[in-house]
């Protein structure tokens, strides 16, 4: 048990399939409340459950073998496809905490089985049947969905025929034993029609979701849980823990908060995204910038990731803006909490354009200053990636300047920064009437042999002004 006034901050996930970015947020928000309580001198239980008892509800893309069969059987009855784990359930479980290893979240991991084997469910289960028509009523109530007077579905028995916990249904309970027969029909699975009894102490069943949670909460002394919003609209199962907490435990519920989704251009993400959807973007952005993009608007709000390459990198801008200065405080707080490397001492895009120009990393990090290769597997990624945006394609070919470049080399003095020395091509092109875009072009055209590319202070920057003058007029 835990002492009073220490906070048991609990997460938890179905492993349904691999990890996706909406994942994330399961256990990266619980992380930054257990980190502030720590900041602020208490030792709060961060625990984090994998709920691989739940049924196996469609196979995700990209998962090899064929997996259809065991449709509608608990994750971890259903075979691990890669051969490495125990079960299906326990496969993505790992899965999961692979990746909150990498962004740094170390919770206590529990697989909800250990939970059931260890009888922490029992007692309840015995009063939820010894009270059916209270939890009947309290499930009508707050799920907003009225249950026949038949209904017992206090648990989801597993079927001794073939193995099922989504189609079975609750017959009976005389005490000790649970009455079922296996007849629903979900969609995904149907029932082998089979009628059997389980005991309570075998544990071949799962309590209901709505029941379940508000238990565990109970028994693992859970002080603080959000989830997300759609756990949080009327009739979600926020509602049910609440009322399951007060009216048959006696209880305080634990305290909540909720999320908004993560959005993938525009769209919810859900396990349909396949496998390596998360590690692939993991490639592209360190994981501070992946934690700020979570933390930087409003915690209910939804966030829309753009993958897109130009998307990324304005994601990587944005963070190092607020990283050198940031726009307000919960920018500042979103840096905080995302745990920023000390090695972004140079701008990101400067160090990619410094890989296009260099050839290499080590001339990169040359060229840029930097004395430690924190950033060298984006940069290298990036460069190699067909997701880099066309602009950031560069090859240094300086050109013998002419009319207006020339005007602008011999107005400048060598001193000047990259944004300084844009400013003076501005003002030529003012006071001599060439168009801007076309000043612009032709000074693109005389350093790298295109009309157009990143931004010119970037890019005299990286190259340094002093070599650019001296190469054009060489
Ligand atoms: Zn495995
Ligand atoms: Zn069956």
């Amino acid at each position: 048990m835990s002492r009073p006034g220490k906070h048991v901050i609990a997460s938890a996930i179905t492993t349904s399939g691999p990890t996706h970015l909406g994942t994330v947020e399961e256990f990266f928000f619980p992380s930054v409340i257990t980190n502030r309580l720590r900041e602020m001198g208490d030792d709060p239980d961060f625990i984090f459950i994998g709920d691989i008892m739940d049924a196996f509800d469609s196979v995700p893309s990209g998962v090899p073998g064929d997996l259809k069969p065991y449709l509608g059987k608990p994750l971890v009855d259903v075979p691990d496809p890669y051969g490495c784990h125990s079960s299906y359930g326990q496969h993505f479980l790992d899965d999961t905490v692979s990746f909150m290893h990498k962004l740094g979240v170390f919770p206590r991991v529990i697989p909800v089985t250990e939970l059931y084997q260890a009888g922490r469910y029992d007692s309840y289960v015995k009063m939820f049947f010894e009270r059916l028509p209270a939890v009947r009523e309290i499930l009508s109530v707050t799920s907003l969905k009225q249950l026949p007077d038949s209904w017992m579905d206090v648990v989801m028995p597993v079927c001794e025929k073939c193995g099922n916990i989504a189609t079975t249904r609750v017959t009976g309970f005389d005490g000790e034993y649970i009455y079922y027969v296996d007849d629903k029909d979900v969609g995904y699975a149907k029932g082998c029609g089979h009628s059997g009894k389980v005991s309570i102490s075998s544990h071949k069943w799962k309590m209901a979701w709505r029941l379940d949670w508000p238990t565990r909460q109970a028994f693992l002394g859970v002080t603080l849980e959000g989830a997300g919003k759609d756990h949080h609209t009327r009739g979600g199962s926020w509602d049910t823990a609440e009322a399951i907490h007060k009216q048959l435990f006696g209880r305080e519920p634990p305290l909540t908060y909720r999320w908004g989704f993560v959005l993938l251009n525009g769209r919810k993400m859900s396990k349909s995204q396949g496998v390596g959807s998360l590690s692939e973007l993991m490639k592209y952005l360190p994981p501070e910038v992946l934690k700020y993009f979570l933390l930087r608007v409003d915690i209910e709000k939804d966030k829309n990731l753009d993958d897109s390459g130009e998307g990324l990198i304005r994601l990587i801008e944005d963070f190092e803006d607020n990283l050198k200065k940031p726009r307000d405080e919960k920018k500042r707080l979103a840096i905080h909490f995302s745990n920023p490397s000390p090695s972004w001492k140079v701008r990101f895009v400067s160090l990619l354009l410094a890989y296009e120009i260099e050839g290499t990393w080590e001339g990169a990090k040359r060229r840029m200053g930097l004395d430690d290769d924190y950033l060298k597997p984006y940069v290298e990624a990036w460069v190699k990636s067909d997701k880099l945006p066309e602009e950031y394609r560069v090859v240094y070919r300086p050109k013998k300047a002419e009319g207006i470049v020339l005007q602008w080399i011999n107005s400048l003095t060598g001193k000047e920064s990259g944004a300084e020395a844009s400013q003076k091509l501005r003002d030529i092109s003012s006071t001599t009437g060439v168009p801007i875009d076309v000043a612009f072009s032709s000074v693109y055209e005389s350093i790298i042999g295109r009309k157009s590319g990143p931004r010119l202070s970037s890019l005299i920057d990286v190259l340094g002004l002093k070599r650019i003058i001296d190469d054009l007029t060489g």
